[in-house]
């Protein structure tokens, strides 16, 4: 058994350069990796919104935070608004920070629920620290001291893809990646293995490996032209599969969070970033066209445009085997869920990851691949079912769209999932899966779920004792919430954006 000395990257979007970067850093100076990409076929460039996890990969890599943004036009988020989901005219936030706090190991809104019950309590939103501070658009990233240290807001990023590209590719180049540039034309199997063996581009250069990384996109030059792994369709659960996008100029307060206005065909994104804001418009081919969203989109932007229109269509859905033989699909190849909760440059990194645990020998073990290959399935099965709630639970029925979404079958783990929430208002979290209970509290009490109870060990607490325990946290959210400088400051003071 030896170890691999050649690894080949195909593909320099996001998924190229993140496991470029990453891999340079972590495999060190005992592997060489090599990065192809093609200026012909150019990059997706549309992951600008992101979730708090990213920031543990940045840190992995060794980027500095503000240094990062700044080269990125970068802004915070602390969540994601939902304008017009569960009905036209109502709103929400999913918050990336916890609901109050945990009481005997009940989670904080069953107390809320039970409050519901009794009185009128405050919004569910008063009630978390980024939910709150996100809607008065103020932001810092220290929000007091504990006896452990800082305590931080839970955030994560907007920024510019492209630009983030160019910053880990500068990064990865410094750490030792060979860049080529040239269009993969041709790529030889080894006929004793099936393996990989080299990619041969147009202008005849032939690039040899050990492993092969395949970040082409959503056409899988590698996985599925080469190496012919086929593709599960989730399109009749998620049938949004096109998007236009448009950049508009830059507005004078930074929101700290992305917004998600529901259209009758699908859905309206708004991304606050320093220099623009991204525009897109997601929707379902099969119930509009893209003139009318264009039209529709061109119409509503905050701001001036500053790009023109530009159409993005893809199938969501999920490589059936992102490893196979001596080929790992990482990014838009492996798959990929509408951008509604963020969850592309997400899957990229936790890959990234469980190729790191899993990193084979020259021998290609079938054991770590079929375990990469199961949890790969098991982490995008269980956001498609999040997803999928935000389109399954809504009130809406002013559109063919929305007739289709209310009424469509869904899978068993999301119908089980509904009822038990509808109950007593419970969610678990099914082996580590990657939204946890707030996400999925927020979402369908969102979008106007009322469950008939509450966990009945909440009322071990007298009617009293839980009114004084909520008000005691709405007070210090509120205090602090409000001391927080306001987002567009805080950028300005720490990472403002440097053109390069
Ligand atoms: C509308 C939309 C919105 C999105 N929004 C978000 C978001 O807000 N947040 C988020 O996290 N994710 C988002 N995503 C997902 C995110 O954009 C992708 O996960 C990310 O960009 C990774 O793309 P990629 O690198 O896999 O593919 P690509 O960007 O398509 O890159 C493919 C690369 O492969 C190269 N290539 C292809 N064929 C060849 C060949 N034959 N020879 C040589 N090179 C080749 C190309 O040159 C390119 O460099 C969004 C996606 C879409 C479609």
């Amino acid at each position: 058994m030896h170890n691999i000395k050649q690894v080949v990257i195909a593909g320099g979007g996001s998924a190229g350069w993140m496991t470029a970067a990453a891999l340079s850093k972590l495999l060190g100076e005992h592997v060489n990796i090599t990065l192809v990409e093609s200026a012909q076929i150019g990059t997706v460039s549309v992951g600008e919104a992101t979730i708090p996890q990213i920031r543990q990969f940045n840190q992995l890599i060794g980027i500095d935070e503000n240094e990062f943004l700044s080269a990125t036009s970068g802004t915070f988020k602390l969540g994601i608004e939902f304008i017009d989901w569960g009905q036209i005219g109502q709103q929400y936030m999913h918050p990336f920070g916890p609901y109050g706090v945990n009481l005997n190991g009940i989670a904080f809104h069953h107390y809320w629920l039970k409050s519901v019950k009794n009185t009128n309590p405050a919004p569910i939103l008063d009630y978390c620290l980024e939910g709150h501070a996100a809607k008065l658009n103020r932001f810092d990233r220290i929000v007091g001291q504990t006896t452990k240290g800082h305590s931080t807001l839970n955030y994560a990023f907007h920024f510019d893809a492209v630009k983030y590209a160019e910053f880990l590719s500068t990064l990865a180049i410094k750490q030792g990646v060979k860049h080529i540039q040239g269009t993969i034309s041709q790529v030889t199997i080894e006929p004793s293995n099936g393996h990989i063996k080299d990619l041969i581009l147009d202008d005849g250069q032939v690039i040899s490996g050990e492993l092969f990384i395949d970040c082409t996109g959503f056409k899988g030059r590698l996985i599925n032209q080469a190496l012919h792994v086929g593709f599960e369709s989730w399109q009749h659960w998620l049938p949004c599969d096109s998007a236009i996008a448009i950049a508009s100029e830059s507005l004078p307060e930074l929101k700290p969070y992305t917004q998600a206005t529901a259209h009758k065909a699908g859905w309206q994104w708004q991304i606050p970033l320093q220099h623009r804001v991204g525009n897109g418009r997601v929707f379902a081919s099969g119930f509009t066209s893209a003139e009318q969203q264009i039209a529709q989109l061109a119409a509503q932007l905050p701001s001036k445009a500053v790009t023109e229109p530009r159409q993005l269509n893809w199938q969501n859905g999920r490589r059936l085997k992102a490893w196979q033989k001596n080929c790992v699909a990482i990014g838009l190849s492996a798959g990929f869920l509408e951008p509604l909760e963020s969850t592309g440059l997400q899957f990229i990194q936790s890959a990234i990851l469980r190729l790191i645990s899993l990193f084979p020998s020259c021998a290609m073990a079938k054991v770590d691949a079929d375990t990469y290959n199961r949890y790969t399935e098991q982490e995008i099965t269980a956001v498609r079912d999040f997803i999928i709630c935000h389109y399954k639970v809504t009130k809406r029925s002013d559109s063919e769209f929305w007739r289709y979404c209310q009424h469509m079958d869904v899978p068993n783990t999301v119908s089980e999932r509904l009822a038990l929430f509808a109950q007593n208002g419970r969610l678990f979290r099914e082996n580590n899966e990657l939204f946890n209970e707030l996400s999925w509290f927020s979402v369908l009490h969102g979008q106007g779920i009322e469950p008939q109870g509450y966990h009945p060990l909440v009322n071990s607490l007298s009617d009293a004792a839980c009114e004084q325990y909520m008000q005691q946290i709405k007070t210090m959210i509120g205090q602090t919430a409000r001391s927080l400088p306001m987002h567009s400051e805080y950028v300005a003071r720490h990472c403002r954006y440097s053109k390069s």
